[in-house]
């Protein structure tokens, strides 16, 4: 391990956010036994976690730029919600139908996801509907629900990929004292 990735590794929450995504993946698969372990210790630790999560990500998300990472819609299948499509097609000037043929499919559970990835919809980093994107987009990454420690062996699959979710995980570890 290099000495900037070690360094990298000890940040808390006086230093600045990494948001460089090959530091943020390479770090997280480093790190992918003691996260495990860490999801075990968050279902023990329950709801109390729940303020604090909330409480970094208010304020961290704003310190982090969504339109320079973009990596959530280039690398993740988004789920899809019945009462997403109407706008969408609308604004695409397509039939709900038309719409559900051109870009969704059936996933797990018979739920409709996108049909690829990355998103129809992203150019560069931008996504072109960003007004009428999908409910799941809007509340990616779900750090501001109740309930965290429940979601945690999902959330914390999101290490490497979300530079909020690194970075809320690695001061949340500090301050809850499991590190
Ligand atoms: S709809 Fe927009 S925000 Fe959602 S995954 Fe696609 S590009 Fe990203
Ligand atoms: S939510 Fe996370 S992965 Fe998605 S664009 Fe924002 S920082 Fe990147």
């Amino acid at each position: 391990m290099t000495s900037l990735m070690k360094k990298m590794m000890r940040m808390n929450r006086s230093e600045p956010l990494l948001t460089d995504l090959d530091s943020i993946a390479r770090i997280a698969e480093y790190e992918r036994q003691e996260n495990e372990d860490f999801t075990r210790w968050l279902k023990e630790a329950g709801e109390s976690v729940d303020a604090t999560v909330m409480r970094l990500q208010a304020d961290i998300a704003p310190q982090i730029s969504c339109t320079d990472c973009g990596n959530c819609c280039r690398s993740l299948i988004i789920h899809v919600e019945p009462t997403d499509i109407p706008p969408l097609a609308q604004r695409l000037d397509l039939s709900v139908d038309d719409f559900t043929a051109r870009y969704l499919e059936k996933g797990i559970g018979n739920d409709a996801v996108i049909s690829q990835v990355p998103c129809h919809f992203l150019a560069g980093n931008w996504c072109t509907v960003y007004e009428d994107r999908f409910s799941a987009c809007r509340s990616f990454p779900h750090l501001d629900v109740p309930g965290f420690s429940k979601r945690a062996f999902a959330l914390i699959q999101q290490v490497g990929r979300c530079p909020i979710v690194f970075n809320v995980i690695k001061v949340l570890k500090s301050e809850t004292g499991f590190r």
